[in-house]
């Protein structure tokens, strides 16, 4: 059951819930004990103010030795309430008159002060009146105690201490009251707050529920479907478009994947059936003369060539895509790397009388992987050369612009129709697949630009087509300079 996120949500909610409402209700209890202590308070000093008046009346209006005593006495008649007691104490602490010295006017008001003048909490609160003009504090006795109230007041000439108990039974009362209904209220909130908050929980977790039901159908088959977007503007409207576009990243690549693997298959397929072919019909007939053998075999060799070479080129791309090829980067000169492939690539154009130059550059220092550089310096020969009539011409330049090498190699080829140039460096991409193979023996399987660009731009360079009309082609490598030791 913990393992529902709806489950888990209410259990937080109803835990928050509840603690913010026993924090309320605490806050609320502290601010209505402290507002009834306050009126309390105010009430015990007003009652003064209005029993020392008559006090004071009644003084003037008696005579003889108890006048005081008698005034106090007749005061105190006035003012009784069933929850207070007076009590007027001369300046030793002596009581003087209290009402416990005067009868009730009713039976049920003497009783309840009975003793609290004498109780020990009472003794401290008035030693402590003593030493203070106004003294608001608590006595116990009675059921739930008294507030007490002490003044100082002066009569005839003396100093006499009045302290009037109010009893706390009826906030006290007021507070039970309020706690008990604290009580049962938090409870029933709770219970209706979770149940709400579950349902809650559940009604907005129902778009997710249906989102995972709708992901959990979608599989290699049917990879083209999506989760339906019911507001784009919310967050699970944003899940759900992530998820979409996840899955629309996913099916590229998964389209990529099969095109792939069926290019790949597809040009495997040819050299694979020329060698069977081969040897089927070098097998087919009793004896054959050393020079078919040797031609049969000539041909076999020539195709598991072709073969080597389609199934390194597929190596690599795998590895490259896969972010596995390690680069081993060393310092050298570009420039002399150019004459070398230059160098090795003459014995192609001798045959097909084509003239190469490279024309000499300044000295280009970079830290390269030569091998893979050699290899993208070869394709683009290559491909220079095969696709150049006889007696044309394949120039080679290498000069640095800015903070990079620019490295054109030039043919006067008949180029690339214009609407196949974007397409150029697809995998397995041949302009003319025609004529790439019948004119070339051992032609490419269109994997060469893809690696010579991947190879630029392992480097942090780029590969471009920078022309290509029906007067030829110009391919230029755009390679970093880098300040490097061989320099
Ligand atoms: P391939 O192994 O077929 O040469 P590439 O990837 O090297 O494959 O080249 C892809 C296609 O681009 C080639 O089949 C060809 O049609 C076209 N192409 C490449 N270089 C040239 C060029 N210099 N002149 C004309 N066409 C070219």
């Amino acid at each position: 059951m913990l393992d529902s996120v709806r489950f888990r949500l209410t259990l937080w909610y109803t835990a928050v819930l509840t603690l913010v409402l026993i924090v309320l209700s605490l806050i609320t209890y502290f601010i209505f004990w402290r507002s009834t202590l306050q009126r309390t308070d105010v009430n015990l000093s007003e009652l003064s103010e209005a029993f020392l008046t008559t006090l004071d009346a009644e003084v003037k209006d008696q005579s003889g030795p108890d006048s005081f005593e008698l005034a106090g006495r007749v005061a105190i008649t006035e003012h009784r309430f069933r929850d207070h007691v007076f009590a007027i104490f001369d300046e030793s602490g002596k009581i003087v008159v209290s009402s416990q010295d005067v009868p009730p006017a009713a039976p049920a008001t003497g009783s309840f002060a009975a003793g609290a003048l004498s109780a020990h909490s009472f003794q401290r609160f008035l030693e402590a009146s003593s030493r203070t003009e106004r003294l608001f504090g608590n006595v116990k006795g009675g059921e739930d105690g008294y507030r007490g109230f002490a003044r100082h007041f002066s009569s005839d000439g003396k100093t006499y201490i009045l302290v009037i108990l109010q009893s706390l039974h009826p906030q006290e009362e007021m507070l039970e009251e309020v706690t008990s209904t604290f009580a049962w209220v938090i409870p029933i909130a709770i219970v209706l707050a979770s149940v709400g908050g579950y349902f809650l929980a559940r009604k907005s977790l129902a778009p997710v529920v249906a989102m995972s039901r709708q992901a959990g159908r979608i599989g290699a088959v049917n990879l083209h479907e999506r989760l339906a977007v019911q507001n784009d503007k919310d967050e699970l409207g944003h899940l759900a478009r992530s998820f979409n576009s996840l899955l629309d990243r996913l099916s590229q690549s998964f389209e990529r994947q099969q095109r792939f693997m069926a290019d790949a298959s597809h040009e495997l397929r040819t050299p694979v059936a020329i060698l069977r072919g081969e040897a089927e019909v070098a097998l087919s007939q009793q004896s054959r003369s050393p020079e078919e053998y040797r031609e049969s075999l000539g041909v076999l060799h020539q195709e598991a060539e072709r073969l080597t070479h389609i199934v390194e080129d597929l190596f690599t791309l795998t590895r490259a895509d896969a972010g596995q090829y390690p680069l081993q980067p060393r310092d050298f000169y570009l420039d002399e790397l150019v004459a070398e492939c230059v160098h090795s690539a003459r014995t192609l154009v001798l045959a097909k009388k084509i003239s190469l130059n490279f024309e000499e550059a300044c000295e280009s220092p970079i830290q390269a992987d030569e091998s893979l550089l050699r290899r993208m310096i070869l394709n683009l020969l290559d491909n220079a050369i095969k696709y150049t009539a006889e007696g044309g011409r394949v120039t080679v330049t290498c000069s640095r612009a800015g903070e990079e090498y620019a490295l054109s190699i030039m043919d006067t080829g008949g180029g690339i129709p214009a609407d196949l140039q974007p397409r150029i460096f697809e995998r397995f991409f041949r302009a003319d697949k025609a004529r790439s193979r019948a004119e070339n023996d051992g032609g490419g399987a269109g994997l060469g630009l893809s690696i010579s660009r991947w190879i630029a731009e392992a480097h942090h360079g780029r590969l471009e087509l920078t022309r290509s009309d029906s007067i030829g082609s110009t391919f230029t490598a755009y390679l970093p300079a880098r300040q490097s030791s061989a320099a």
